[in-house]
C-alpha cells in the first residue's frame, strides 16, 4: 500500500510515511485507498485486542514482515492493564436506549492519546533497528500529547525526547507526568511563554532541515498516519462487539479538538463497516462544528476553556477529512488550503452533503461541561472528565450510543470536585505526587531550545566516546 500527500506530492510505503510525519508539500499522509472491510468482518468478531490490530494494520502496513507488525502491536498494548481489552466498554444503567461508554483512557498516561502513541513509540524503535539511524523527538504540548508521546518512546533505547511546553500554564498533574519520568532520555523543556510560543519554535526548527538532519529530530504531534491508523481499531472493536448494522446502527459521540480520533471512526465508515454514525463534539471552541452546520471553515482566536485538549481552532486532521470528501482532488485541497493561509476560511457546499448521513454535529461550553459533569454523576453515577463531559451533553435519545471517554477523570480533578464534591484519585497518578522533577526553563526563543538540544545530544556522543 502507498501512501500520499493529500497535496498530491511524495509517494511513500508506511513506514516511510511514519517516520517522515508531514509530507513535504505540506500535506498530510494518506492511504492511496482505503481497503473495503466488509468481506473480512464475520472472521475478525471475537479477536483479541491486539489480533484485531495485527490483520487491520496489516492491510495498509504491507512493507512490514506480519511477525514484526505482530511484536509491535503486541508489546504496544501490553502496557495497558487489560491488554486483550484495552478499550472496555462500559454499559450504563439508563432506562432509554442503551447508552455505552468506551473508555480509552487505560494507557500510562490515562488519555486516549496512548493508544496511537504506545504503536508509534514501537514503529519508531523498529525503525531504529533496522536502519541504524537514531530517531529523537521534539514537540510542543498544551498537555496531553507530550506525556503520551514521551510514554510511547520510554521503553525504545537511545530515543531522546524533547517536550516544550508553557512554563506554569499546563495542570500541574500534566507537568508532573511530563517531569517525573527519572529518565535521562527524556528532556522536559518549560518555555517562559504561551503554548502558541512553544509551538511557533518547534515550527521555526524544523524549518531548518540542516539542524533537524543533524540531530535526527521527529516531529510528535497528531498528524501521523500511524496515529490515524491504530485509532480506527477501537471503533472496529466496539462496531464487532456491539453488532453495528444498518437496521442497528451505533452512534458514536465523540469530543473533537484536531479532528483525529473521529476521522479514524469516519474512515471506517467509508471502508465498508456498516452501521456507523458520528456526532462530532466540540468545546467553546467549535470551528469544526460550525462547518458542518454550514459549510462554512473559518477558524478564529483559541478561547480556554474545561476541557483543554479540545482548545483548538486549527483542526489540522481536518484536512485529511476534505481529500476523502473531494474524492482524492488533491489539486482542489491544495487551493482550499491556500485559500485558507490567504483568506482565513473557505466555503464548501451544503452541509447535508458534508455530512453523508452519518455525522451530525454538536459544542459544549464550559457551563454545558460543568451541567454535564453533574447530570451524568447524578443520572448514572458515572465520572466522567470535562472533554468526555462534552460527549456526554450530546448524547441523543433515540439511537444506541458510545459515548467516547478520552481522559480519566482524576486527571481533571478540580472540575470534578467543583460539580460532585468528589475527589477523583488514580494510583498512577497519585505516584507521580513524590517523584522528584526535572525540568529546564528556557526563555521563548528558539536560540535557547537549539542550544539545550545540541547540548545533550553532544554530551551522548561525548560519553560514547569515552
Ligand atoms: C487530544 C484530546 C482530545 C481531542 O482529540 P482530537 O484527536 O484532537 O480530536 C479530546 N480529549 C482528550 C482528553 C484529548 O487528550
Amino acid at each position: 500500500m502507498n501512501f500520499i500527500s493529500t497535496r498530491g506530492g511524495d509517494t511513500l510505503s508506511f513506514g516511510e510515511a511514519v517516520i517522515q510525519g508531514l509530507a513535504g508539500d505540506g500535506g498530510l499522509f494518506v492511504p492511496e485507498r482505503l481497503p473495503p472491510l466488509a468481506q473480512h468482518l464475520p472472521g475478525w468478531r471475537g479477536l483479541p485486542y491486539a489480533a484485531l490490530a495485527q490483520e487491520f494494520l496489516s492491510l495498509f502496513a504491507t512493507d512490514i514482515p506480519s511477525g514484526e507488525l505482530a511484536g509491535c502491536v503486541q508489546r504496544a498494548y501490553a502496557t495497558f492493564p487489560t491488554p486483550t481489552s484495552p478499550a472496555p466498554l462500559i454499559p450504563l444503567d439508563t432506562d432509554k436506549v442503551p447508552l455505552y461508554v468506551m473508555e480509552l483512557f487505560h494507557g500510562p498516561t490515562l488519555a486516549f492519546k496512548d493508544f496511537a502513541l504506545q504503536l508509534l513509540g514501537q514503529f519508531y524503535g523498529r525503525h531504529i533497528r533496522i536502519s541504524g539511524q537514531p530517531v529523537h523527538i521534539l514537540g510542543a504540548t498544551s498537555g496531553d500529547t507530550g506525556s503520551a508521546a514521551i510514554y510511547g518512546v520510554l521503553g525504545q533505547p537511545d530515543v531522546h525526547s524533547f517536550i516544550l511546553y508553557p512554563e506554569g500554564r499546563i495542570a500541574p498533574l500534566q507537568e508532573r507526568q511530563i517531569t517525573t519520568t527519572g529518565s535521562p532520555l527524556v528532556h522536559p523543556l518549560a518555555i517562559h511563554g504561551s503554548f502558541d510560543d512553544a509551538q511557533a519554535i518547534v515550527k521555526e526548527i524544523f524549518g531548518d532541515t540542516d539542524f533537524v538532519h543533524t540531530h535526527a529530530l521527529t516531529a510528535v504531534n497528531s498528524i501521523n498516519i500511524a496515529r490515524i491508523l491504530a485509532q480506527c481499531i477501537y471503533y472496529l472493536d466496539a462496531a464487532l462487539k456491539l453488532g453495528a448494522s444498518e437496521t442497528e446502527p451505533l452512534e458514536f459521540v465523540v469530543p473533537t479538538g484536531n479532528f483525529g480520533n473521529v476521522l479514524a471512526g469516519w474512515m471506517l465508515s467509508r471502508m465498508g463497516v456498516p452501521g456507523l454514525r458520528f456526532c462530532v463534539v466540540t468545546n467553546a471552541n467549535d470551528v469544526v462544528a460550525r462547518f458542518f452546520q454550514t459549510g462554512e471553515y473559518h477558524p478564529g482566536k483559541v478561547s480556554t476553556s474545561l476541557a483543554p485538549s479540545m482548545d483548538i481552532q486549527q483542526a489540522s486532521n481536518f484536512e485529511r477529512w476534505l481529500w476523502w470528501h473531494l474524492e482524492g482532488d488533491s489539486i482542489r485541497v491544495a487551493a482550499l488550503m491556500a485559500k485558507l493561509r490567504s483568506e482565513g476560511s473557505f466555503s464548501l457546499g451544503s452541509p447535508e452533503k458534508l455530512c453523508g448521513g452519518i455525522l451530525r454535529t454538536a459544542s459544549c461550553d464550559d457551563a454545558g461541561i460543568e451541567r454535564s459533569i453533574q447530570h451524568v454523576h447524578e443520572e448514572t453515577g458515572y465520572l466522567a472528565d470535562p472533554h468526555t463531559a462534552c460527549a456526554f451533553a450530546s448524547v441523543r435519545q433515540d439511537v444506541r450510543s458510545v459515548v467516547v471517554a478520552t481522559a480519566h477523570p482524576a486527571k481533571f480533578p478540580e472540575a470534578i470536585m467543583k460539580t460532585t464534591g468528589l475527589r477523583p484519585t488514580h494510583p498512577i497518578l497519585e505516584h507521580l505526587k513524590n517523584l522528584p522533577v526535572k525540568k529546564q526553563i528556557l526563555p521563548a526563543n528558539s536560540q535557547a531550545v537549539r542550544q539545550a538540544i545540541t547540548g545533550v545530544l553532544a554530551s551522548i556522543k561525548e560519553q560514547r566516546r569515552g
